[in-house]
């Protein structure tokens, strides 16, 4: 058969997406797709029924209302006026609606704000561990990719290694808090000293340098924790967002980019988001979610729930013996793998019917991360097998995998 022609920036998003792909097309995760007794920890899906709530919204804004109610949208004013409202409440910045860009989630709201800024060759800043595909986002829009390290012991920002990896040709940082998978928030002093930092190398290198706040959990906090975002501290910033954490409903794709008041020559950038968003395949989210909206802004999944999973999965797991970090926010639980090798783990853990996603996936090679959007049943179903494999992992040297240094758990 013949090889098909792909465009060498494809081979490249490709090539960035491997361990990804790689999980979901060939690990246990894909083997166990579908089985009712799997206990799936594996992403930030959810894994009981949906808020009635957000069901009926959905119900009431779809009976049609008048002859354009499914026409064309772009992004719809009464839901821009309900997300600047709330940004407004929420960071006590003056949003306004006609800085709101609605999309199809955060995942295009980050298309989206990368394709309006990036030219070829421009550097985007990126920060490991990652979530999933910003490496391929920017490659997609024509960037190179910069990776800068956290401080592996705070999970914070390293300043100094943001500092270092600016150059003439940076155009962009992306700033995820809370942050996927540490559970990290990013404390005011830390996004102070950034935005010092980036005004800092703007001026000196005579550009903007843009940041790209992705802000996906900045709702799911634990104990009652305040969000910093860094859109109060930088004005220079794209803030994005997605519906699809809150109201775990990622299949329902809404979300949107806010530009902060203060944000110089925005009213020209809003232009470029709307250009932006029809040539990433119109970005908007359908009719029915933007009339919805108003209703869905409110409505959260809930957190003290999700919070009670957290400490149970955390109490038990480091019970038995695990070694794991307390998130501030976020799905998930980090917890170090009982191997060096995580994905061998993991395969281990998938004996027992538990899926977990690999620390390597997401650039954290002998972690493995654990989505508290699992239900009850399954965190209980789950709690033998996680201490099960455990002391499988620890006692042998089964498939030839060292076991981690007791020091190092
Ligand atoms: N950013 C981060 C850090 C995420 O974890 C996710 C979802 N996993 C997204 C962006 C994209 O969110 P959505 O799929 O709802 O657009």
């Amino acid at each position: 058969m013949q090889t098909p022609h792909i465009s060498e920036r494809m081979q490249q998003v490709l090539a960035s997406m491997h361990q990804f792909l790689d999980f979901e097309a060939n690990s246990a995760y894909a083997q166990y797709a579908g089985d009712p007794d799997v206990c799936d920890f594996a992403f930030g899906n959810p894994q009981e029924m949906p808020l009635p709530a957000f069901t009926a919204a959905l119900q009431r804004w779809s009976v049609p209302l008048n002859k354009d109610w499914y026409a064309y949208k772009m992004s719809e004013p009464a839901a821009c006026e309900a997300v600047a409202a709330s940004l407004r409440q929420r960071h006590g910045l003056p949003f306004e609606a006609e800085d709101i860009s609605m999309t199809n989630g955060g995942f295009a709201a980050l298309a989206v704000a990368l394709c309006a800024i990036t030219d070829p060759g421009d550097e985007v800043i990126f920060i490991s561990p990652p979530w999933f595909f910003y490496e391929a986002l920017i490659l997609a829009n024509g960037g190179r990719p910069v990776r800068v390290r956290i401080d592996m012991d705070s999970f914070d920002l390293d300043l100094a290694a943001i500092g270092a990896a600016i150059t003439p040709r940076t155009r962009a940082i992306i700033i995820n808090s809370p942050h996927n998978p540490t559970g990290k928030i990013y404390p005011p002093a830390t996004l102070q000293s950034l935005a010092g930092l980036l005004a800092d190398a703007g001026r000196r290198l005579g550009r903007d340098i843009y940041l790209i706040s992705d802000e996906a959990y900045s709702r799911i906090v634990f104990d009652g924790r305040p969000y910093p975002s860094p859109a109060v501290f930088y004005p220079n910033t794209f803030l994005c967002y997605t519906y699809g954490k809150t109201l775990l409903t990622p299949g329902q794709r809404l979300g949107y980019i806010a530009l902060p008041p203060a944000m110089p020559g925005r009213s020209q950038l809003r232009t470029a988001l709307l250009a932006a968003q029809a040539m990433t395949g119109y970005a908007f989210p359908n009719a029915l979610l933007q009339h919805a909206l108003p209703d869905l802004e409110p409505l959260s999944i809930d957190l003290a729930h999700l919070q009670r999973k957290r400490d149970r999965l955390f109490a038990a797991l480091r019970e038995m013996g695990y070694q794991l970090h307390l998130p501030e926010g976020t799905f998930y639980l980090l917890a170090r793998a009982a191997w060096e090798d995580d994905l061998a783990f993991c395969e281990l853990l998938a004996e027992y019917k538990i899926l977990c996603l690999p620390g390597t996936v997401v650039e954290m090679p002998g972690y493995f991360r654990i989505s508290l959007t699992a239900n009850d049943a399954m965190i209980e179903r789950a709690l033998p097998g996680f201490a099960e494999a455990l002391r499988r992992a620890g006692q042998s040297l089964e498939k030839n995998h060292e076991p981690m240094p007791m020091s190092r758990l």
